[in-house]
Order: C-alpha cells, then sequence, then structure tokens
C-alpha cells in the first residue's frame, strides 16, 4: 500500500466537481419551478384576454341581431358595462363606413361569417392600443373600438411570478400576426419597458381564442439574479466540499492505519524469522567452539593408536596421548556447560564464588599449547611478558575459553601480513591491588575505525564463514567473570584485545583439567 501522503488537490478537484454536480442540479430544478409558475401566470393572462375577446364578438353579434338603433347602441349603456368599449359604431342601409378600411373589413367579415378586425395600423394599435371590430348585419353593420390596455380589470391581471411585490413584472404583448404588436399595460397604464438582466428567461406565446381577434399573446419573464437559490447554492458547496474533505480524512486515516498495522506485522515476521537465523547461528556458533576440543581428542586418539601398534608398543607416549584426549573431551564438556549457561540464564552456571584463584602464565601457556599447530603453520613466536606470580580470580574454563579466542583471532588477523611480520605479543600486568589485566597484541591488520563499535555484537563478523559469535562470547564471560574485554588499536598496526579480571587473593592451585 501507497502511505505516501496524499496530494490535496485532489479531493479539492473531487469536492469542485461534486459541487458544481449538485449546483447545476439544484439550478435545473429551480429553472424547472420557475418555468412552472411563469407558465401558469401566462396561461392565466392568455385565458383571461381570450375571455374578454370572446365577449367582444358576442356584444357584436347581440347588436346585430337586436338591430339596435346608434344611439342606444353607442354605448353609454355598453361603455358602462364594458370599460374596455370605447365606442360603437352602425352602418344602417345605403350608409358608408367613415374608413375604406371598416369596409374592407366588413366585406372579410361576410366571407368568414364572423366579425374581423379593422386590419390595425401601427399608430392605432401599437402607440395607442385601439382596435376595431366590424360585425356585418341587415339592415344594419356594427362596429366596435376597444381600448386594449382595459380589457382586463387589474385585480385579476398576473403581474408577477410569485408572490412577492419585488419579484420581477411580467412583460406581454399582443401581436398581430407578422405585424405591429401593443405591448399590454397594466390596467394602470404601467408599461413595463424592460426587463432585468440576468437569471433565468421564459417566453410564452400562444393565439387568442377567438377568431376574429388573430393575435398571440406573449409573455417574457426574467427571473433576475435575486431569484437564484443562493442559499442552496451556497448550501450545496459547503456539504460537498466538506463531505468530499471528510471522507477523504477518513481514508487517509484509515490508509495511515492499514499501513501502521502492515508495518507491524512485517516487523513481527522480520523478528520471526530473525529469531530463526540467531538460532541457526548458534547452533554453529556451538559446533565452531566444539571443533577444536573435538579435533584434538580425534588427533590425540589416533596418535594413541599409533603408538600402541608399534612393536613394542609405545606405551607411556600412548598413555600421555590418551591423557590430553580426555582432558580436551572434558573442555567439550565444559564448553557446552558454558554455552548453555549462556544461552539459558539461571541454568547450573559455575557462580562467581565458584571462581578460584587461575596462575595467568600456565593459563596462557595451555592456550598456545591448543593452538600450537597453527602458531607452527603461520611461524608465529608468541613474545609473553607474564610475570609468573599473576593469578586472577576466575573460572579456569571460562579464562581458557576467553585466551583461546582471543588467541584464535590473532593468529587469523596474522594470516594476512607477510610471514616476517606476524608478531604476538601477550603480556600481563597488575592494574591497582584488585585487577588484573592481560594484553593480546598482534601486528596484523588491525581493526578499521568504521568496525570497531561493533566488534563486540553478536554475528558481527568480516570473515568468510565467521559466525562473530567469539567476541560477544568472550565480553560476556569476562563481564559475568566479574572483569571486562575492551579494543584498542595496536601500534603501528594491528590490534589490542584487553582483558581485565579480578586479581586473586589466595594462591594459584594446580590446575583442575590436568591429569
Ligand atoms: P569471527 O571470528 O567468527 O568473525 P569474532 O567475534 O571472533 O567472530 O570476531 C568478529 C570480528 O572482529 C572478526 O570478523 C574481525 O573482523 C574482527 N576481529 C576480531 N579479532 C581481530 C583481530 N585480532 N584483528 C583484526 N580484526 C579482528
Amino acid at each position: 500500500m501507497d502511505a505516501r501522503p496524499q496530494p490535496l488537490w485532489r479531493p479539492l478537484l473531487l469536492g469542485l466537481a461534486l459541487a458544481l454536480l449538485v449546483s447545476a442540479l439544484l439550478l435545473l430544478r429551480d429553472r424547472a419551478v420557475q418555468r412552472e409558475a411563469f407558465e401558469t401566470q401566462a396561461r392565466i393572462a392568455h385565458r383571461l384576454l381570450s375571455q374578454q375577446a370572446v365577449q367582444h364578438e358576442a356584444i357584436l353579434g347581440t347588436l346585430v341581431l337586436l338591430q339596435a338603433d346608434h344611439d342606444a347602441a353607442a354605448g353609454q349603456g355598453l361603455s358602462t358595462l364594458f370599460a374596455q368599449i370605447l365606442s360603437v359604431d352602425r352602418r344602417g342601409p345605403g350608409e358608408a363606413w367613415p374608413d375604406p378600411a371598416w369596409a374592407e373589413a366588413e366585406d372579410r367579415a361576410t366571407r368568414s361569417g364572423h366579425a374581423e378586425a379593422v386590419t390595425p395600423d401601427t399608430d392605432a394599435f401599437s402607440n395607442a392600443g385601439r382596435l376595431r371590430l366590424v360585425q356585418p348585419g341587415k339592415p344594419a353593420s356594427y362596429a366596435l373600438q376597444i381600448d386594449l390596455a382595459r380589457m382586463v380589470p387589474r385585480a385579476e391581471w398576473p403581474e408577477r411570478v410569485g408572490d412577492s411585490p419585488d419579484a420581477p413584472p411580467l412583460r406581454m404583448a399582443l401581436q398581430v400576426d407578422g405585424g405591429p404588436s401593443w405591448a399590454l399595460p397594466l390596467p394602470a397604464g404601467t408599461h413595463v419597458d424592460s426587463l432585468p438582466s440576468g437569471g433565468w428567461s421564459f417566453e410564452f406565446r400562444k393565439h387568442l381564442a377567438a377568431a376574429s381577434q388573430p393575435f398571440d399573446l406573449v409573455v417574457r419573464w426574467h427571473s433576475g439574479w435575486s431569484g437564484w437559490p443562493w442559499w442552496g447554492l451556497l448550501a450545496s458547496w459547503v456539504l460537498s466540499l466538506g463531505s468530499v474533505f471528510g471522507l477523504w480524512r477518513l481514508r487517509r486515516d484509515w490508509q495511515a492505519q492499514a499501513e501502521r498495522q502492515r508495518r507491524a506485522e512485517a516487523q513481527l515476521r522480520f523478528g520471526q524469522v530473525a529469531r530463526l537465523n540467531a538460532l541457526g547461528e548458534l547452533a554453529a556458533g556451538i559446533a565452531h567452539e566444539l571443533n577444536q576440543p573435538l579435533t584434538a581428542v580425534l588427533a590425540s586418539t589416533q596418535a594413541a593408536g599409533r603408538l600402541l601398534a608399534e612393536d613394542p608398543p609405545e606405551l607411556d607416549d600412548a598413555r600421555s596421548a590418551m591423557q590430553r584426549a580426555v582432558r580436551q573431551a572434558r573442555r567439550a564438556s565444559e564448553v557446552l556447560q558454558r554455552l548453555r549457561a549462556l544461552v539459558r540464564p539461571g541454568s547450573d552456571v559455575p557462580a562467581a564464588d565458584e571462581a578460584a584463584a587461575v596462575a595467568l602464565a600456565p593459563a596462557v601457556r595451555h592456550a598456545l599449547d591448543l593452538l600450537a599447530g597453527d602458531l607452527d603453520r603461520l611461524a608465529v613466536q608468541p613474545a609473553l611478558d607474564l610475570p609468573e606470580p599473576l593469578a586472577v580470580q576466575a573460572d579456569a574454563v571460562t579464562l581458557e575459553q576467553i585466551l583461546h579466542n582471543l588467541l584464535s583471532n590473532a593468529l587469523q588477523a596474522l594470516t594476512q601480513v607477510p610471514p616476517a611480520e606476524r608478531r604476538l605479543v601477550i603480556s600481563a600486568h597488575a592494574r591497582g591491588p584488585d585487577a588484573i589485566e592481560l594484553r593480546v597484541t598482534d601486528h596484523g591488520l588491525g581493526v578499521p575505525e568504521a568496525q570497531r563499535a561493533q566488534l563486540f555484537e553478536p554475528f558481527f563478523t568480516t570473515r568468510d564463514g565467521g559466525l562473530g559469535l567469539g567476541l560477544s562470547l568472550c565480553e560476556t564471560l569476562a563481564a559475568s567473570a566479574g572483569g571486562s574485554l575492551h579494543f584498542e588499536p595496536a601500534e603501528p598496526r594491528g590490534a589490542v584485545f584487553v582483558l581485565r579480571l579480578p586479581a586473586s587473593v589466595t594462591a594459584p592451585q594446580p590446575r583442575s583439567t590436568t591429569p
């Protein structure tokens, strides 16, 4: 899983996209609602105007039917009944209309069978809002002049969409097919000259339902910016961005937690693998420690076998070879005991009070004896500076193990330099009344500065096939004996391992492992 911090622009973009989408849906819905409200108002206006137009036809039809005389029809009566009727004209038999256009309208009406409008000129229609209808009749024909502005009482007229007095007004017009149009004023005479800019714009266009007055009612409306659902839009942005950011943070926290868990599991796995490795290496370490005494046992018993096979058998030499084998076998057993004590603290460990006074010089010589083969092979003659009376308070096998490891390491180091330069010095001195210091100095290549801090760490090794357990084991053994082990660079080159142990207060006992 990718645990890198996730860039902020992703949720930001997603939030913006979501906010835009929600806003678009909100606006579309708002537009649909406004359209419906607008069309409701426009239909009301259309229905009112259509009713009036039909009423004009009815009035004319009644006049023709009754053949009302001119004065009666002239309308005081009609004008008071119908506010929009400005005048009534009558053409009796043999009379002529005052305007040929009226006669032309009558001709059309005779052909169509219903009243016809005098073709409105721009001046009368668009400027004055006047319209004249002619209905042929026998013996007399009639004409009505209508004031378009008064067709509908104000109280019934739909002025706006919605109830708010601040809502933008509707703009309406009657338009003759392709001809002049009359911008319908409100009944009070107020024109709506311009519509607000911005917002939604709607248009409604429909023929009046009267054959004599074939006009379109055109209704236009701009809702204006103030009609937009600003609060809803704001809320949609806040909610969209907020929810996307919230989800993003949740996802991020969840991923971080999953990553932590994954690491913890990996560490657990690594720990298990490391423990298995350590176990394997420990086993190899034990083999390493046992290899030397077992090889010596083998060599001694083989030598004894050869000596016994001689004629006559070399009994004395064979006996001492067997005694060497016994010593090495004991050493192997003690090494195992040490290792067990290291691996399982609290088991059968030789305690500090089991430590005895051990003479240092014989212990070093014994360790060198064990390595005699290697010393010969490398042509190394160790220089010893070991004052005889020096003795340490320690367990003999512990001391032997430490010495054996330090000397083996020194010999390993000397393999890297030419035979003429192979020098090994072992010296011991009292350090105050309570401590003895033993220094194993080889003039090999030494330890590079960068590796010195790791020298005593378990499994640190630079040697092919090395285990890196020798020095860490020696340090532990020295500490358990109440002493210490540390490294110093040798001059001009090489390594010094300084072993410090408590000085013995009693006289040393003869070596217990020597039969
Ligand atoms: P191993 O011998 O298995 O490598 P040790 O714990 O005995 O394990 O030694 C660890 C490392 O310390 C060696 O690999 C080597 O690099 C370094 N070392 C130990 N003794 C010496 C020495 N006398 N001279 C130079 N390097 C040494």
